[in-house]
């Protein structure tokens, strides 16, 4: 579980303990909060462990692994949820290395631990791989290139893994989250007005709860998804439904 130390990892990881799982808190620079969500899942009866690491690093991803395998035995199930948006800037006017940073950690990131996942999986003939992608695996966003390029490569990348794995006992699956609360977001929602224009977008006219993103992977990774594999599935409040049409076309 990649970037549970905050926002929507943090959220699916408990999620998932409480359905059983032994789960890896992984952070890459927030020790200590990652550990705080540790504790509470052991505090609640839950068997957590806490790793850190760069998505972005190959190396670390590999040391990653190699520590999960001895802490808590060869994965199940992998959350790809590490990620950021990077800095708005419109193309031509941006820094290159901030371009090439997002698409280091979103897509990169996911190939990276994807490929570890996979090998041990393929032993056990059984596996779940879950990426956390946007509503910006389809809808533009001015500003953000780096973000939707990287979305949208995640989403094709979940396509083409899932039918090279299909017959391997492993599933691969995308989320698409629509505006839930987090960190990630808190300069839209802390301001009055950017707020407005967002829920302007979104049909049921309300951000979303990790929670509600969190029972979403509860179910993908769980075997009542058994049949699912290759496709995402948003959880948007309607975003993609173009909300502007409910007025008139
Ligand atoms: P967040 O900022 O709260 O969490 C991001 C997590 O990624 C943190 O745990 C952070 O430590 C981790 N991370 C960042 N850089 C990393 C790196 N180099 N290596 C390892 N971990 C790293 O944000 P969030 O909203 O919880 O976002 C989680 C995922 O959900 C992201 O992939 C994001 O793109 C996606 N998403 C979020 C929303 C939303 O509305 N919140 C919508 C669509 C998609």
């Amino acid at each position: 579980m990649t970037g549970s130390s905050s926002g929507l990892g943090a959220s699916i990881v408990k999620y998932l303990a409480k359905a059983g799982a032994s789960v890896a808190v992984h952070y890459h620079s927030e020790k200590t909060q990652a550990e705080a969500i540790a504790q509470e899942i052991i505090n609640e009866g839950g068997n957590a462990k806490v790793f850190g690491g760069d998505v972005a690093s190959l190396e670390a991803v590999q040391t990653l692994f190699a520590q999960i395998d001895r802490e808590l035995g060869p994965i199940d199930i992998l959350v790809n949820n590490a990620g950021i948006d990077g800095k708005r800037a419109l193309c031509g006017h941006d820094n290159p290395a901030d371009w090439e940073k997002v698409i280091g950690i979103n897509l990169l990131g996911p190939y990276f631990c994807a490929r570890e996942a996979i090998v041990r999986m393929e032993k056990k003939s059984r596996g779940v791989i879950i990426n956390i992608t946007s509503v910006h695996e389809t809808i533009p966003w001015t500003g953000y290139t780096a973000y939707c390029a990287a979305k949208a490569g995640l989403s094709m990348f979940t396509k083409t893994l899932a039918q090279e794995v299909a017959d391997k006992g492993i599933r691969v699956v995308a989320i698409g989250p629509g505006a839930i609360k987090t960190p990630i977001n808190k300069d839209v929602w802390g301001n009055p007005e950017t707020l407005k224009d967002l829920l302007d977008k979104i049909p049921m006219e309300r951000m979303g709860e990790t929670d509600e993103i969190a029972k979403a992977a509860v179910f993908l990774s769980s075997d009542l998804a058994s049949y699912i594999t290759g496709t995402s599935l948003f959880v948007d409040g309607g975003m993609l439904l173009y909300a502007d049409f409910k007025h008139g076309g």
